[in-house]
């Protein structure tokens, strides 16, 4: 299927590449490397990488603004329902690919390479340039890097398997990359969020069967002047609490009139549930968007029996 993308990239002169609403480093790294991995091999090529844009990740290069989409081809990374895709409409473009390392939801590509095995779409795209005579560099060798980094959580989610680590030792070595270096801007953060972590940490509440569970309402968010994103970008440094086998964070955001919801599980299949509440995600690593607060203590009730049904061993996957 590499070759089929290759071959139609190859057809089109002029590409867009979209990814997910509230994009997070692999949607951010898989669009623009495939960019500037398209626009390395074909020079004349029109290749526009769109989305509303994060301050956080300027690192990862510039959005485009888009004119006339007549005739062209629509690639869409890290996303696989039709809701989600940020900043274009699907029935505007010739042709549409979609590479995803998503459970499926919807079929809207005429190519689909979907892996959800694979630890990240950044590892995809990574895949489909050593696999075709897409070229790559330095710069895009950091940023497939990023991505494949944070989407693996530094590859300790079980989405990391050998050959995740063969591929990447491959690019550290033939792009000779400075690791620690690329580090700094992933990681690096305002203490007013260290601030605020700790305070998650102070005031998460846990079920009898291990759901942590926290409300943060927007008036706490600018207590600790930090915006609606910023609880699901330290969610995963709540992993491996001993009392606690889900991890689910509420947050209010002002600006979508709507309430974030970020769930992590260490072993309870929790993306059935939050598909129930407008959202989905992985197995063990999904969202939401409610409503209101309210519908934030059916899911406690929901995550909290898929918990106690994974204790008593009806749900295990192995
Ligand atoms: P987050 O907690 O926002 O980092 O999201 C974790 C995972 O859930 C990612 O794979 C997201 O793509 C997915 N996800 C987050 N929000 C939603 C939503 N509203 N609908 C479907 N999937 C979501």
């Amino acid at each position: 299927m590499f070759k089929e993308i290759y071959e139609t990239i190859k057809k089109f002169d002029k590409i867009v590449l979209a990814r997910h609403v509230g994009p997070d480093p692999d949607a951010m790294s898989s669009t623009m490397s495939l960019k500037d991995s398209i626009m390395l091999t074909f020079p004349k090529k029109h290749v526009y990488a769109v989305g509303s844009g994060s301050s956080r990740f300027t690192y990862f290069g510039k959005l485009d603004k888009l004119d006339d989409m007549k005739d062209s081809l629509l690639i869409v990374l890290d996303t696989p329902d039709i809701r989600r895709i940020d900043g274009v409409k699907i029935e505007d473009f010739k042709k549409i690919i979609k590479i995803d390392h998503h459970p499926f939801v919807d079929k809207f590509g005429d190519i689909e390479y979907i892996d959800d095995a694979a630890s990240s779409a950044s590892e995809l795209v990574l895949e489909l340039i050593n696999e075709t005579p897409l070229k790559m560099n330095k710069e895009i060798a950091s940023k497939l890097y990023l991505g494949i980094v944070s989407d693996t959580n530094r590859f300790m989610f079980n989405n990391t398997i050998g050959k995740t680590f063969k591929i990447v030792s491959k690019l550290i070595d033939d792009y000779k990359l400075e690791i620690d270096k690329l580090y700094e801007p992933l990681y690096l953060r305002p203490f007013n969020e260290v601030k605020f972590e700790g305070y998650i940490g102070l005031n998460l509440s846990i079920t009898e069967q291990g759901v942590a569970y926290i409300k943060l309402p927007n008036t706490l968010l600018q207590e600790f002047n930090v915006d609606a994103a910023s609880p699901g970008n330290m969610i995963n440094n709540f992993n491996f609490i001993e009392e606690v086998l889900v991890w689910v964070f509420f947050t209010e955001d002002v600006k979508n009139e709507n309430i974030r919801v970020s769930a992590r599980s260490r072993g309870p299949i929790i993306n059935e549930v939050l598909a129930r509440y407008n959202g989905g995600g992985h197995k063990y690593a999904s969202g939401a968007r409610i409503k209101t607060m309210k519908d934030s203590d059916l899911i406690i009730k929901e995550l909290d029996l898929i918990c106690k049904k994974y204790k008593e061993g009806e749900t295990r996957e192995n």
